[in-house]
């Protein structure tokens, strides 16, 4: 790499103590820079990292005059001879640290405008500036380590899928709506005015299609788009490995999916995730940890009182436990000593999920103090303390709810207590898959079912025949995996006869007549031939995040949209010529913020 007659022979962050005596040509940015008595040093910085640049006068008087300008992330180059760092200046936190580079050569490239934030990596700065100026937030080294990252999961998911044999195959991006359960995107067309194109929710349908052309392994690493209300941490368009596989059942996804995540934790950690991964049933997931994504990493595990409660005489547990309702304990084991306030804080934290109300009983040495004790027998007391394995210095709490919200509030007072009590081992990566889910979910809004994954998933074959009669009972052959209690990723395998997807779509509420102006293509394809198949996608973004510790995706998103679709450094979506409506023929109506 050179400009000019000037050659890089390093990165900055490469020079060694075997370089000593050799002269080096860097290209990087001044990070630093501190006049010490006459002789200047500059920290020069590039992506593999810093290496600290003398000018000093004695060695080149020009030289020196002309770094006495430079300035915090001035583009420039320089050439010098490596050396020993004097003693006492040697800095053991940097792998340049034993050494030193005196130039005797100094191109300036570019000089800096004052900057809008320091470009450094422990200065806070709001989210919206460094968005703004994103090229500039993208050379502070945690988030050139976090792309570096990011491309090295994806390299190591391509290698092992090409060693499985796989092939990557592009599909399009503008198409027709894949359903995932988002709004989609649309592109007007120009040359068929008046219609649009989707952007894909996934590429679900082709991938489908291929596997009926016989590809039998496909893969990409892929460009999602979903147009979702804000939701935390969520972006419109998102990264996903997408696989698809012929001739498989569930084990085979499942595989193939632990063989890319270890790949991927391999490469970038160096770490050995140990495949196969933990398997837990959707209804088991729910009952032992109150939520589908469970974090396994601790126990803290619900109990069923709904029994119990069946039979006491205490109305609030008794009256939802006799109509269908379920009551739900959790120990939280040594907690009996938590304030008032403490219990109000939980409280209010499970109304955030519907719960109305949080019993709870204190275990103390001698007595239960609790405002709901009275209501019980010793023996229904005994019964509920037995279940819940309850020991003095246990604080016990109690939620009697319709089951989503019993779930939903002790999922999450459950994660609370684990936090609160430090039970999480935060350098554990701990995988579970979740299987048996549901084919459908009641919509209560709309008052009809919707699919659980999406409408191609295939039930499970002894459910089938409840398809029509009972939908709820009916079982998906899908599955989903988790890491320390986030989705990764999810998949099933699909329906491959046309007969049976019409089933699908009508038991959704989807004519025949929508369903064939919709989806008319794939229940034509599956006519021809269709191999069984089945896959899976993962979310790139968020494995990534897991991987760097990142809280949001965001920082492992070279140019992401802010939480309202903003992007703020090139302002989109932004406004459009008249004439470029008027070609698209389309007219803007309502309200224009
Ligand atoms: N298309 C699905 C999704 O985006 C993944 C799959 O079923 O393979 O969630």
């Amino acid at each position: 790499m050179a400009v000019g007659d000037m050659a890089r022979t390093h990165y900055c962050g490469d020079v060694r103590v075997s370089d000593i005596g050799t002269t080096v040509t860097l290209f990087g940015w001044v990070q630093n820079w501190r006049d010490h008595g006459g002789v200047i040093f500059i920290d020069l910085k590039d992506r593999e990292g810093i290496v600290q640049v003398v000018f000093d006068p004695s060695v080149d008087k020009e030289i020196h005059s002309r770094a006495s300008k430079l300035r915090s992330q001035y583009c420039i180059g320089v050439t010098g001879r490596v050396r020993h760092r004097p003693e006492g200046t040697v800095n053991p936190n940097l792998k340049t640290g034993e050494v030193e580079v005196v130039a005797t050569r100094l191109e300036i490239f570019s000089e800096c405008d004052h900057l809008p934030f320091p470009v450094e990596e422990y200065v806070h700065v709001n989210e919206e500036l460094r968005l703004k100026y994103r090229y500039l937030d993208l050379r502070k080294p945690r988030m050139q380590k976090n792309l570096i990252t990011r491309y090295r999961a994806a390299f190591a998911a391509r290698r092992y899928l090409d060693s499985e044999g796989f092939i990557e195959i592009e599909t399009p991006v503008l198409t027709k709506s894949t359903p995932e359960g988002a709004r989609d995107f649309l592109v007007p067309s120009r040359l068929s005015k008046g219609k649009f194109y989707a952007l894909p929710q996934s590429p679900q349908l082709f991938k489908q299609l291929l596997m009926v052309s016989g590809f039998d392994k496909y893969y990409q690493i892929t460009k999602c788009f979903r147009d979702e209300d804000l939701r935390a941490d969520r972006q419109p368009e998102f990264t996903q490995i997408d696989l698809e596989m012929s001739f498989v059942n569930e084990d085979d996804v499942m595989a193939v999916t632990e063989g890319v995540i270890a790949s991927i934790f391999k490469e970038t950690l160096g770490i050995d995730v140990k495949p196969p991964f933990k398997r837990i049933t959707y209804s088991e997931a729910l009952k032992r940890f109150g939520s589908d994504k469970p974090d396994m990493r601790f126990s803290l595990e619900l109990k069923d009182l709904t029994e119990v409660a069946k039979r006491t005489k205490f109305k609030v547990f008794s009256s939802v436990a006799n109509n269908g309702g379920i009551v739900f304990g959790l120990n939280a084991t040594g907690c009996a000593d938590f304030s008032r306030k403490e219990i109000d804080d939980l409280t209010k934290l499970v109304s955030i999920y519907g719960a109305k109300g949080l019993a709870w009983i204190k275990v103390k040495s001698n007595e239960l103090q609790s405002p709901i004790v009275k209501f019980f027998t010793k023996e229904e007391m005994n019964e509920i303390l037995k279940i819940l394995d309850a020991k003095a210095g246990d604080l016990l709490f109690f939620v009697a709810d319709v089951p989503s919200v019993v779930y939903d509030s002790l999922g999450a007072l459950r994660l609370e207590i684990a936090k609160k009590l430090d039970l999480i081992n935060k350098d554990e990566f701990n995988f579970v898959w979740v299987t048996d889910f549901p084919l459908f979910e009641w919509n209560e809004d709309e008052k009809r079912f919707e699919a659980m994954h999406h409408p191609f998933t295939s039930p499970v074959e002894e459910d089938l025949e409840y398809l029509e009669s009972d939908p709820a009972r009916v079982r998906a052959r899908a599955y989903d995996i988790t890491l320390n209690g986030v989705e990764i990723g999810g998949g099933s395998i699909r329906i491959h006869r046309s007969d049976i997807q019409r089933r699908m779509f009508r038991a959704l509420n989807i004519s025949d007549e929508e369903a064939q102006v919709k989806f008319g293509f794939l229940i034509e394809a599956l006519k021809y031939g269709a191999p069984p198949h089945g896959g899976l996608a993962l979310g790139m973004d968020r494995i990534v995040a897991l991987i760097t510790r990142e809280e949001s995706i965001r920082d492992v998103i070279a140019f992401p949209k802010t939480q309202k679709g903003v992007c703020m450094l090139t302002d989109a979506p932004s406004d459009v010529d008249v004439k470029q409506l008027v070609e698209l023929g389309i007219k803007v109506i309502g309200n224009k913020k």
